[in-house]
This record gives C-alpha cells, sequence and structure tokens, in this order.
C-alpha cells in the first residue's frame, strides 16, 4: 500500500551533463515528470553561455521541447537554480563536479563511476537494496548527498540475478555482453570501428560488471555495507546496435533447481517502487519470453518505459547449472531511467525533506 503523497509543487532539478547521450535522456525523461521540473542544465566550457538547441546535438527521435532549446547551457558550478542535479557527466570530470555540488548542498544523483565505490555512497537499485540509501546519513557533506546509480550493463544483470540470489543462492556467474553505441556516449565510436564489425574489448567495463553486483547484493548492517561472496567473470563486446544491451548469462545455483522453479521466482518478482506505484517504476521489473530467440534490442528495449529487464532463452548449461540472454535500456534503465527512479525512491521515503 502505498501511503506517499505525490509533493504538491515540482521540485526544481538540474542536470550535469545535459548535451551527452545520458543527459539528452534525462531531458526525454523528466520533461513532463509529474514530481520533478527541469529549472537547470549544465555541461563543459565548450558548451555554456550557448542556448541549448545551439549547444547540444538532439538525436533524440522525440522533439527537443520548445522550453528547453532556449535555455542556456551553464557551466557545471555549484551555482545553479535546483535542488537536485542528476549527472550524465565525463567520468573524467565527474567525481569533483560532483563533490562540490554535494559539499554545496546539492543532492547528486549520478550516473557516472566515479563514487559507486565509496563506502557511505549507495550504489542503488530501487529493486534490489533500497534499504542501502541509509548508508548517506554516513556522508559529511551537510545537506547535500550523492547517490549513484550502477554501469548500465550491471543493472539489467542484478534485476535478472536478484531472484535468483533470494530464492536458490549464487556460487558463480558467467556474463558476456554484447553493447549498444550510445552506452560509449555521443559521437562515441567512429563509424569505420564499428560498421561491419565487433569491438571485442571496453575499457573498464569488465571490471565494472564483475565488482558492482558483489555492493548491490551486500548487506546493510552495523552502519556499512558488507559484499555479497560469489565469482563474476565478464566479457564486454561492443556491437553496431544503437541502444540496449544484451546480456548472454551462465550461472551456477547453490540450490539444485528445475527450469520451472527459476521461470516462476522471475515471474512473480515485484518490490519496493511497484509496491510505492513510482512514476518511472515499470509494472513488472522482468519479462520472461519461452522463445528461445528473445530478447532482442529491437524488440524489447522500450518494455515497460524501457525500465524492465528482458529474459529469455533459459537452459541447462555443461558447465554452470543454467544459462540465459537478458536485454536492458543502457541510456533508460541503465543510465537516466534509473537515476530518475533513484531520487523517486528518495523522496518517497523521506530523504529529500530538507
Ligand atoms: P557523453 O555523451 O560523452 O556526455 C558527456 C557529458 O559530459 C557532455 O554533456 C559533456 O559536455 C560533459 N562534459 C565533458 N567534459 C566536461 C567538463 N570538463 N566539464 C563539464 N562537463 C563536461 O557521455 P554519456 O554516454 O552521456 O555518459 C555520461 C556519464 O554516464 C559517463 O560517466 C558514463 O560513463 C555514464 N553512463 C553512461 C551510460 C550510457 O549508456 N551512455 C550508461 C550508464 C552510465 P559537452 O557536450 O559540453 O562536452
Amino acid at each position: 500500500m502505498n501511503d506517499f503523497i505525490s509533493p504538491k509543487k515540482k521540485i526544481p532539478v538540474g542536470i550535469l551533463g545535459a548535451t551527452g547521450s545520458v543527459g539528452q535522456k534525462f531531458i526525454e525523461l523528466l520533461t513532463d515528470h509529474p514530481w520533478f521540473e527541469i529549472t537547470a542544465l549544465a555541461a563543459s566550457e565548450r558548451s555554456s553561455n550557448r542556448l541549448y538547441k545551439d549547444a547540444a546535438n538532439w538525436f533524440s527521435p522525440t522533439v527537443l521541447p520548445d522550453y528547453i532549446a532556449k535555455m542556456s547551457v551553464q557551466k557545471c558550478k555549484p551555482n545553479l537554480d535546483c535542488e537536485i542535479v542528476f549527472s550524465g557527466l565525463d567520468s573524467n570530470v565527474a567525481g569533483d563536479i560532483e563533490t562540490q555540488f554535494a559539499q554545496a548542498g546539492y543532492i547528486v544523483v549520478s550516473n557516472a563511476k566515479n563514487h559507486r565505490m565509496d563506502e557511505d555512497v549507495p550504489l542503488l537499485v530501487p529493486e534490489i537494496n533500497s534499504d542501502h540509501l541509509q548508508i548517506i546519513k554516513k556522508q559529511d557533506f551537510g545537506n547535500g548527498k550523492i547517490v549513484t546509480n550502477p554501469n548500465c550493463s550491471t543493472i539489467g544483470l542484478v534485476l535478472a540475478l536478484k531472484p535468483l540470489v533470494d530464492n536458490f543462492g549464487i556460487e558463480a556467474v558467467n556474463v558476456v555482453t554484447l553493447q549498444a553505441l550510445s552506452g560509449a556516449g555521443y559521437p562515441g565510436v567512429a563509424s569505420l570501428d564499428i560498421l561491419d564489425n565487433v569491438q571485442p574489448f571496453i575499457n573498464g567495463e569488465e571490471e565494472k560488471i564483475e565488482s558492482e553486483p558483489l555492493k548491490i547484493f551486500g548487506k546493510y548492517e552495523e552502519e556499512s555495507i558488507k559484499n555479497i561472496d560469489f565469482k563474476i567473470s565478464a566479457q564486454c563486446n561492443r556491437v553496431a546496435v544503437t541502444d540496449g544491451h544484451l546480456e548472454c548469462v551462465s550461472v551456477s545455483l547453490k540450490d539444485k533447481v528445475s527450469e520451472s522453479e527459476i521461470i516462476k521466482a522471475w515471474k512473480e518478482f515485484s518490490a519496493e517502487p511497484q509496491k510505492l506505484d513510482l512514476p518511472s517504476a515499470p509494472d513488472n521489473p522482468i519479462y520472461y519470453f519461452k522463445e528461445s530467440n528473445y530478447p532482442q534490442p529491437k524488440l524489447h528495449k522500450n518494455l515497460d518505459k524501457g525500465m524492465a529487464v528482458s529474459i529469455g532463452g533459459l537452459r541447462k548449461c555443461n558447465i554452470f547449472d543454467y544459462k540465459f540472454n537478458i536485454l536492458s535500456h543502457n541510456t533508460i534503465r541503465g543510465a537516466a531511467g534509473g537515476a530518475i527512479l533513484n531520487a523517486e525512491l528518495m523522496l518517497a521515503k523521506g530523504y529529500l525533506n530538507k
């Protein structure tokens, strides 16, 4: 039962890195958001003091809202007229800029990797570890706080693994990703490097997928997060798909279970964002398809507002116990949509009351 009452007045929010791949998705998802209203856009020196329509190369298939087109892009300095900043900043600069905003009293909801593994920063997936939000009381920014969401491949993986962790226990995971081009930012990979090609390496990606789930599934106790203990091996590939990361996963489980028990656990999975009826929460976090050639980026990336993970092809594995394929939208569930859901959860649970 949701006893949270939506805010009477929309909360002013800013977007750091508003011109980039994730920044544009923030604009798309926050336009007409019931609780938040965009009041500031910021990016690099190159873009600042220019109208958004001139600074950004808008490549979304939706029309750039007129009021956004006419907004002036500002520098990423903590003097923006807003309470929350959503960060889609390049990781080369995100760490320091996000710290400065938190120190100045802003709530920073970030996509960048820089603060994800800080011990007092939640690496939040609202369906999995909303209790980790408690760790922000250890941050010493005063009213300012930093909350992060995981790497875009990690998020699909952990949503698919959550019912398995809870019901059967996990011993080991192997994952091979086929990641979309929008995951590399804008303008991203040069066309001649990816057309008629696959890039079998993405710098720093394996390490994130191998470490982040252990924190996400960690236990919050004695005011700290104790990582879960299982091994993950990841290999990452860039493929010529616009949006939607496909991942081929193999798992060893602690309990010996049937395929139908796994499918039942996936189909029945629902969590706090669904109970709270958060605006960006998918109705169903997981969609299972019995078709062995599903899921596919073209068909399933936008399922349930692009906020769900699709799973298909569950079958026995000769080395691990089971293998299956998963798909999630990298700039929605894996970035902007995931971050907005984090902010909605914070608001609904009283973490944004000054
Ligand atoms: P992107 O398209 O390259 O955008 C980067 C943004 O950072 C641009 O707005 C850019 O502004 C700004 N920026 C660069 N240097 C800056 C500086 N010195 N000062 C202030 N702003 C600066 O990258 P992206 O794909 O949107 O990714 C943004 C962040 O989200 C990264 O940390 C990335 O790892 C993470 N992330 C991305 C995805 C995804 O699917 N793309 C998913 C999850 C997480 P200008 O246009 O003015 O240069």
